[in-house]
């Protein structure tokens, strides 16, 4: 038997209500804060993400499916901001009047161990939006993910914040903690170590424990909790949280908050839920100045977010299926279809069983999927009528088959 690949998971059909509402629920809320679906390839040239996401980043060094084909790399994309940023450029999106806000949801691919909430393929919603550096494009962002979290009936999430500040002042900062870790180096993970080569802010955001205990070190905490970025970086955060208190976002400052990929600036943000277990982040994202212009395009701020659909699932409540409106039994296949096609054309759902099987077997169906049965025997044939029984109250009446519709729809 050839099972599904270690990590994927099917989404079957007694789930499908509750991933159809996560998507109508987003297709909802950013349509009306005025966010323009994407939708990108699932694959791109490898160098996209190489580039995009950054050579010091888990995802860049060993989460990548990369296959060769026609002697051209292909990655399947890992995370879709590299890849909404290559359309964005190659669309010429940056000749509209800023800012431009885009939406997405779909299939990512890492190759990681799975384990709760880690797959190997997984689902991302996510936001970006292009041409404003202001702190309140970075409010409509966090709060337009709370808004979603809320439609789900999430209310009482935390949400992180940060300010990373800009390349100038975290240049300061990135050195004095090199200072500070070098002493300890071999402690630290393999990761770790080529961390401190590449984007030494990144050891911070180290899941191995032992690394984890290194960091609680006094002065590096110290460090980590200085005021670091400069003035403009810390007035744009001041700004930042003064948004998110007049718009009633709850949040809480996480000075070690970094997040995993290279390029962010300034602002950064997470949102977790302590029930989620280890793997506890819905939602993370920030700023990205630079990435635009650093794959290719004219100098273009940006922010956004992404969410991981999987861990909002185990979240939310289950949405149960709905039943059908109607449920033909009859012993008469062909006019039970031309029945269903005549009702499921006035938007009424309904089926029918193919066999003319026993009418004891098709009420069984009709109990446990339907609504209504409609009663299509011999009788109702010849005299041209239906048998309409609420299955729900166990009542029934015979009513002339023309008026079928008007009574299904009262
Ligand atoms: P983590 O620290 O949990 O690995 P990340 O920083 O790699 O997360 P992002 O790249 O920011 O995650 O992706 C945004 C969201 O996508 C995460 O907060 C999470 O909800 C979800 N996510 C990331 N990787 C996976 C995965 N392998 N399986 C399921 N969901 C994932
Ligand atoms: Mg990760």
């Amino acid at each position: 038997m050839i099972q599904a690949q270690k990590g994927t998971k099917d989404i079957l059909p007694e789930d499908s209500k509750t991933w159809q509402m996560m998507e109508e629920n987003a297709l909802k809320i950013f349509n009306n804060a005025n966010f323009q679906e994407i939708r990108t390839p699932i694959f791109e040239a490898t160098e996209l993400f190489a580039r995009g996401v950054g050579d010091s980043t888990d995802i860049v060094n060993k989460e990548m499916y990369t296959f060769e084909k026609a002697e051209r790399s292909i990655t399947l994309r890992p995370e879709n901001t590299a890849g909404v940023v290559r359309a964005y450029i190659e669309n010429g999106m940056h000749r509209q009047t800023p800012p431009i806000k885009l939406w997405y949801k779909g299939p990512m691919f890492r190759y990681e161990r799975p384990q709760a909430g880690r797959q190997r393929q997984f689902h991302q919603l996510g936001v970006e939006m292009f041409g404003s550096t202001e702190a309140i494009a970075d409010a409509e962002c966090i709060n337009t993910a709370v808004k979603y979290l809320n439609s789900l009936g999430l209310n009482s999430l935390d949400v992180e914040i940060n300010s990373l500040g800009c390349s100038k002042c975290r240049e300061t900062f990135r050195n004095k903690l090199r200072e500070l870790i070098k002493p300890n180096l071999d402690k630290y993970c393999d990761d770790c170590k080529l961390r401190y080569e590449k984007n030494p802010l990144r050891i911070l955001d180290c899941k191995v424990p032992d690394c984890n205990e290194l960091l609680k070190e006094a002065a590096i905490q110290e460090l980590i909790n200085t005021d670091f970025i400069c003035e403009e970086c810390a007035e744009h955060f001041t700004q930042l949280k003064k948004y998110l208190d007049a718009l009633n976002v709850k949040y809480n400052v996480n000075k070690q908050l970094v997040r995993g990929l290279d390029y962010y600036n300034r602002t950064v943000f997470e949102i977790k839920s302590n029930s989620l277990g280890s793997q506890n982040a819905v939602c993370g994202g920030g700023r990205y100045d630079g990435l635009v212009e650093m794959l290719g395009g004219p100098s273009t701020p940006a922010v956004g977010w992404a969410m991981g659909m999987e861990r909002l699932f185990t979240l939310i409540e289950k949405q149960s299926d709905a039943k059908l409106d109607a449920f033909v039994v009859s012993d008469n296949p062909i006019e039970a279809l031309k029945l269903c096609e005549e009702l499921r054309g006035q938007g009424i759902s309904c089926d029918f069983d193919y066999s003319a099987r026993k009418f004891k077997k098709q009420f069984e169906k009709a109990s446990k999927t339907a609504n209504y049965a409609l009663v299509l025997g011999e009788d109702e044939l010849k005299s041209n009528t239906i048998t309409v029984k609420n299955l729900a109250t166990a009542t029934q009446q015979t009513i002339p088959r023309n008026e079928i519709l008007e009574n299904l729809t009262k």
